[in-house]
């Protein structure tokens, strides 16, 4: 048996990101940049008034109140103002509108007579109330974006925010990498897919599902290639079905155990090369790794629902992210205060749990009233857990009270 940490190396030695495409940037959420974005322009690419106001010039201002300026111009947003500003004169300006030659500063209608009724005003003239300081009001050239800044990593996956800035600066196609196609295959002779009716001794294929909805959630795309029986010819055959489907990562699930109808691990062996096949890990100890053909990445999870859940979360999660192209694949966590004891025995164990905020901090519990919580076959204690309690290989004991490190599965 291998440690869970030299397990993961081995599997992520064996894993290089995807190749590239170029797609149009509404299609680039959550995609992974592939080179670094440096910006040619400046954003914004002129000064523009920040307020609904006037353009003025400063220094006018600093004197007593109400002052009255003559306006010259009205320049709405998108327009580029022709009129010079200069001292006794303003522009009415909107929000967004490029700047006037000679205004420095921009006072907001709020503090003018725009707003304060001032029945003496004449049509073609504003009172200010209120002095302002040069720049006020203004959003100067570059000052969020400057041409040659580096804004976005090679490595970054895209966010609303990140698409947002892209658009803000005119990239219209995006290099990424493209979506990973990880194929999975469930076997068993006791597999029944969903539509099929199902007779004694037979239970429904929930595995395949579960990985199909993981694969989507860590941004790969699924090929859901069925079920495989427990035979060396059709386990076969389907693995070769599926490689014929250019697919960057091959999961299976169950026959990887030492039971009488356990042929994962021969087939691996015999359509490539097998690495390890059992991890020091629970649930989830029966877990294979191969490369078929000496390319496609094989990672046979078990069969037991919970056991095959968690080992996805540890192994292929991480996998499905390198071939993403992403940089980092720590899985998110806190650190909790232990509502109980646990007692371990020599493997890593990730506990079902159930994760809380206190004035104090985190608090965790693996424990519920409602659930067997701890069962490597109670698919319902992972619909209960929003996190498991990752209990080192060399801890035997945690008394209540403890600080333990909990991954968040939400
Ligand atoms: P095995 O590793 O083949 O001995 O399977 C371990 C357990 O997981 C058995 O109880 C299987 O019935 C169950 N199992 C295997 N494949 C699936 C699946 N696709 N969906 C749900 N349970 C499964
Ligand atoms: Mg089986």
């Amino acid at each position: 048996m291998i440690s869970v940490d030299t397990a993961l190396n081995t599997i992520l030695q064996s894993i290089q990101a995807v190749s590239l495409e170029t797609l149009p940037l509404s299609q680039c959420l959550h995609r992974v940049l592939a080179e670094t974005v440096i910006s040619t322009v400046n954003v914004p690419s002129f000064a523009n008034s920040a307020m609904d106001g006037y353009a003025i010039i400063a220094a006018d201002s600093q004197t007593s109140h109400p002052l009255r300026l003559k306006i010259i111009a009205n320049i709405p947003a998108g327009v580029a103002p022709t009129q010079t500003i200069r001292p006794g004169t303003a522009a009415r300006i909107m929000t967004g509108a490029p700047m006037p030659m000679g205004a420095d500063a921009v006072i907001r209608f709020e503090d003018t007579s725009e707003y304060i009724p001032t029945p003496d005003a004449a049509t073609d003239e504003v009172w200010l109330y209120q002095a302002v300081s040069a720049g006020d009001n203004v959003r100067l050239a570059g000052e969020d974006i400057q041409a040659g800044q580096v804004i976005l990593a090679a490595g970054h996956e895209l966010r609303p925010q990140d698409i947002g800035v892209l658009a803000a600066i005119g990239q219209a196609n995006v290099t990424v990498y493209r979506r990973p196609r990880v194929a999975i295959l469930a076997t068993g002779d006791e597999l029944v897919d969903l539509t099929e009716a199902i007779a004694p001794g037979k239970i429904r294929n929930s595995n395949e599902y579960t990985q199909a909805a993981l694969v989507q959630k860590y941004g790969g795309e699924p090929l859901m290639l069925g079920i495989a029986r427990d035979t060396v010819a059709d386990l076969t055959a389907k693995i070769r079905a599926g490689l014929a489907q250019q697919v960057d990562l091959f999961l299976t699930s169950a026959g990887v155990s030492v039971g009488d109808f356990d042929v994962v691990k021969d087939v691996l062996a015999a359509e490539g090369e097998m690495q390890f096949w059992q991890v020091a890990i629970k649930p989830g100890k029966p877990l294979a790794f191969g490369l078929l053909q000496g390319t496609v990445p094989l990672i046979g999870l078990p069969g037991n629902p919970v056991a095959a859940m968690v080992a996805f979360e540890i192994f292929v999660r991480p996998a499905i992210l390198k071939l993403r192209g992403l940089l980092n694949w720590d899985k998110p966590m806190v650190w909790a205060q232990l509502d109980e004891e646990i007692t371990n025995s020599g493997r890593r164990h990730y506990m079902r749990a159930s994760v809380w905020q206190e004035a104090n901090g985190y608090h965790v519990t693996t424990r519920s009233s409602s659930v067997r919580v701890q069962g490597s076959a109670i698919l319902t204690s992972l619909v209960w857990a929003n996190g498991l309690v990752v209990v080192p290989e060399t801890v035997t004991y945690l008394p209540p009270g403890s600080m333990v490190q909990v991954w968040l599965l939400d």
